[in-house]
């Protein structure tokens, strides 16, 4: 059997977290390196990949990603100052983790484009 990564060992409760919001079909919990004073993830509890390995029945799912981020968002305060949503999909973006996730960040001005 693989190697779980460190997210499904977070959603199997192997590795702690702190979660903001759980659900039948994800999880939200917070950067453990935040980039800005709100930092959280959003990730799906089925194992996909990155956004391009996602199948044509996952898109109410993946609805689901961005409409939980947004109501973390109001509840953390941030939904009027503003956020930003990022999906690292790749190497040339960063991408660390092969669990698909939604960063949310939030709580101070970011400049565009990103470095
Ligand atoms: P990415 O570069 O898009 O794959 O982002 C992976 C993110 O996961 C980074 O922002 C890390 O700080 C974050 N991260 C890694 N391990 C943990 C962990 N155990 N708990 C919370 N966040 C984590």
């Amino acid at each position: 059997m693989p190697e779980k990564n460190i997210f499904q060992k977070i959603i199997d409760r192997e590795v702690p977290a702190t979660i903001v919001h759980e659900d039948d079909q994800c999880l939200a919990f917070r950067d453990i390196v935040p980039q800005a004073p709100v930092h959280i993830l959003v990730i799906p509890k089925q194992p996909i990949v990155r956004i391009d390995q996602a199948a044509a029945g996952q898109e109410s799912l993946l609805g689901h990603l961005l409409m939980t981020a947004s109501k973390v968002a109001q509840s953390e305060g941030i939904a009027e100052s503003g956020y930003r949503l990022v999906i690292n999909n790749g190497p040339d973006a960063g991408e660390a983790v092969p669990h698909l996730h939604v960063h949310l960040l939030g709580g101070r001005p970011m400049q565009w484009p990103p470095g």
